[in-house]
């Protein structure tokens, strides 16, 4: 190590893996640089590993794009300059463009969108919510809707509580079963699980077995026993007929505390394994196959992710992959699937609300909300709309919903239009482009953190606390300071204020920093002290996952309805969305479906400022199968336009067979180039945005985007 280096343990939170880094560091104060990143071997999750993204946390933090001082917007779109100002300016500028909408259009005048990073962030969870909350909006919107939504609504309706998700044993399970999750990529999702190829090598080497469900042949699925190629939004089908088929072949051992059974039987009879291979493509054969060999394995677990929730019939798949872990046997036993029980439980504690669905809609399209927020999918038309609780000003949070929600390019043009915007972001990016002020707080190297949510959903027991590697620069603000300002700024403005004795409670909560509101949830936790952590900045082991069933159910009678009302109240669409398919001769009228794909160097719409993540080939491309570009005429490598009903892009094609006949894939977060607005080395970057493609009218159940599988056609362009 250099003379004057020295080595401290981080955390990387750029991902759901949490994974631990050792950092070198060079030089103090102002001056201080990482020089290194590397995993923590001692990390009880993570155990050394780190994935391409977590080494370039420093190029983050070194980057010359990022914004380190509040900016107003001087002029639109090409000819907007960006002038710096300072923070007291800033957030008085932004307190009084929110209040004065408030004031004049009321409280579901401001429109508030969270994007992903937010859940990655302390400062979040224990300040930013609390803001927004504050603003008393019922026009929220976040990331989750274009995600896991159904993850969410299915756990809440089954187990009582939207957060309590079922995490699969990876490190003991013999029969890994995964529908359109690509963990060798993504370090797991809703199942924190960082070192995922080395647990497949250990699941591999004690003799289980990995099959995976995709329409893509995925990093995941090379790696598997067996890979079924499935058409995409047919994931539902395919699951219900495997839970038709344990009914069938008498292979249900139910635990004593699960209702309703009989009433699952009744109403996946319709779900043939004849059914499903005419709508997915996979044999009838293989459907029981795989049902057997899940009933068979000694400690199995299916697992499906966001393939299968952004389709059109999430929250049904969500259910019937809970009903074949639950069937089997294999819930809440070693080697299945557990309830992860972190030190900090925000389950039991009720930090994170229940879950609740259809308590308001939203104004235009009567969506029901879900958790306390509208589909990102209905943004632009609340923007748009006039009327009483129209949206005239926007806040975005950590977020870039132009990229990341259905039909982008018109919100973006929505925001365009709005009264006032302001965002919370590090960077000028498609959609915070469009603000009067860009509020940037300091990077994670910078913060404290602990994370509350996904030591909730590890598949280990484990906790840990780790202090800000990089000390915080001279007039910057952390996130938390930025929401803890702005929400009393935006309160002292309101006409219509909340009452004095809630005021203070909530400048009483504001108060505290993230730090004291840890160590207060630790030391009443009965698990473990900030001080012990503090003696341990590597984390501590709190063992393996434990059965925890019945006691840990959330339902009011601590028993599980497996027929939940809400969720199969949604069969019959899926009744007729089946009987169109199987009345077809051949799917769409070109026959072709669009699925999104994530790369293990991307981060969502934001790691394209990092040039170390960025070199090599580019991965930007469209991927369609070499009989389906025949069959169009098309050679690989032509510039191809791809159409759906709400627009078109011009795109360069790879040809692979590594997507199945009838599907093409571009991955998302990708789409820089916007009329020569100077977005930073992003802009460099090739591609297209998916999300100009995805329909705004294609929702599942619980209000979740349908990405996967949206018609499209392709034509040279
Ligand atoms: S998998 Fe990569 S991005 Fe995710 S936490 Fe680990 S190092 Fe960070």
């Amino acid at each position: 190590m250099p003379v004057g280096s020295r080595t401290t343990l981080g955390v990387c939170n750029l991902c759901e893996a949490i994974c631990g880094l050792e950092l070198t560091i060079e030089g103090t104060g102002p001056e201080a640089r990482v020089t290194s990143i590397r995993g923590n071997p001692a990390d009880p999750l993570s155990r050394g590993y780190l994935c391409p993204k977590g080494v370039s946390l420093a190029d983050v933090h070194a980057d010359p794009d990022r914004l380190r001082a509040p900016v107003r917007r001087v002029g639109t779109g090409a000819d907007a300059e960006w002038l710096e100002i300072g923070w007291d300016e800033a957030l008085d500028r932004v307190a009084d463009g929110l209040a004065g909408v408030l004031n004049e259009h009321g409280r579901n005048a401001v429109g508030v969108y969270l994007g992903n990073p937010n859940a990655h962030s302390l400062g979040s969870a224990t300040h930013g919510l609390a803001m927004v909350k504050m603003l008393r909006t019922r026009n929220r919107f976040s990331a989750s809707s274009v995600d896991q939504i159904p993850h969410q609504l299915v756990a809440w309706q089954l187990y009582g509580h939207q957060l309590l998700l079922p995490i699969p044993d990876i490190d003991r399970t013999s029969y890994f079963l995964v529908l359109g999750a690509n963990p060798m990529a993504s370090n797991g999702s809703l199942m924190t699980v960082p070192d995922f190829p080395n647990r497949l090598r250990a699941l591999k080497a004690r003799g289980g077995r990995m099959v995976v469900v995709d329409p893509r042949r995925t990093e995941t699925a090379k790696a598997a026993d067996e890979h079924f190629f499935v058409r995409p939004g047919s994931d539902a089908v395919v699951v219900l007929a495997m839970v038709r088929t344990l009914f069938e072949e008498g292979l249900t051992r139910p635990a004593p505390y699960v209702d309703r059974v009989d009433r699952v039987r009744e109403l996946v009879e319709p779900f043939t394994p004849e059914a499903a291979e005419q709508a997915s493509g996979i044999a009838a054969d293989d459907v029981r196959r795989l049902a057997r060999e899940l009933a068979a394995a000694d400690g199995g677990a299916a697992y499906g992710r966001i393939g299968v929730s952004t389709t059109g019939f999430g929250s049904l798949a969500q259910w019937g992959i809970q009903c074949l872990n639950i069937l089997t046997g294999h819930f809440d036993q070693p080697g299945g699937v557990l309830f992860t029980e972190p030190a900090i439980d925000f389950v039991t504690r009720k930090l994170i609300g229940t879950g609740h669905y259809d308590l308001w809609r939203s104004r235009v399209r009567g969506i029901p909300e879900y958790g306390g927020e509208l589909p990102a999918a209905v943004m632009r038309e609340e923007i748009e709309t006039p009327g009483e609780g129209q949206i005239h000003a926007m806040l975005t949070i950590a977020g870039n919903p132009v990229l990341s929600t259905p039909d982008g390019k018109r919100l973006g043009d929505a925001f365009a239009g709005l009264d006032f915007m302001a965002a919370v972001d590090i960077y000028v990016n498609e959609t915070t482009r469009h603000a009067d002020v860009i509020l940037p707080p300091t990077t994670a190297l910078e913060r404290d953190h602990y994370d509350i949510v996904f030591h909730g959903l590890a598949v280990r027991n484990t906790a840990r606390w780790t202090p800000a590697a990089l000390p915080k620069p001279e007039g910057a603000k952390h996130d938390h300071e930025i929401y803890r300002e702005l929400a009393l700024r935006v309160q002292r403005r309101l006409v219509v204020r909340p009452s004095l004795r809630t005021r203070l409670k909530q400048r009483a909560r504001l108060a505290l920093s993230p730090r004291q509101i840890v160590a207060g949830l630790l030391r009443t936790s009965g698990v473990t002290t900030l001080k012990r952590l503090g003696r341990h900045p590597e984390g501590i082991d709190l063992g393996p996952l434990r059965p925890t069933m019945p006691e840990r159910l959330q339902t009011e009678n601590h028993r599980i309805d497996l027929a939940p009302d809400l969720v199969v109240g949604d069969l019959p669409r899926l009744h007729v969305w089946l009987d169109d398919r199987l009345a077809l001769e051949q799917p769409g009228p070109d026959g072709l479906v669009l699925i999104g794909r994530r790369h293990k160097q991307d981060n969502n719409a934001w790691f394209h400022n990092i040039e170390r993540v960025n070199r090599g080939r580019p991965r930007h491309q469209l991927l369609m199968h070499p009989e389906d570009l025949a069959e169009r005429g098309i050679a690989d490598g032509d510039l191809v336009t791809v159409t759906s009903r709400v627009g078109a892009v011009t795109v360069d094609v790879q040809a692979t067979d590594d997507v199945m006949r009838g599907v093409v894939s571009l991955p998302h977060g990708y789409g820089h180039q916007v009329d020569g607005v100077r977005l930073g080395r992003a802009s460099k970057v090739p591609g297209v945005s998916i999300n100009d493609l995805t329909d705004p009218d294609l929702l599942d159940l619980s209000g979740n985007a349908a990405l996967s599988g949206v018609p499209v056609t392709v034509a040279l362009a």
